[in-house]
């Protein structure tokens, strides 16, 4: 596979996100399987993925300004 961005290749890897669920509150979920670019930032996710993520950040009911959780329940 090849980034559109640049044309390297990606390589499957596990690595940090933040999301922004609201005004104040964001959370940084680790160890998260992504498929990087080995030249720039720029990154996928699987259809898996994103739908382990939609479930995980809905299911954190925090109002700390960071929360940290994992991917791997
Ligand atoms: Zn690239």
């Amino acid at each position: 596979m090849k980034c559109h961005v640049c044309g390297a290749g990606m390589q499957e890897m596990k690595t940090d996100l933040p999301f922004k669920i609201n005004e104040r509150s964001i959370i940084v979920v680790r160890d998260v399987p992504v498929i990087q670019c080995s030249g720039c930032r720029e990154y996928m996710l699987s259809d898996e993925v994103m739908e382990r993520l939609d479930e995980l950040l809905a299911g954190v009911n925090s109002n700390a300004d960071l929360e940290i959780v994992r991917f791997a329940a």
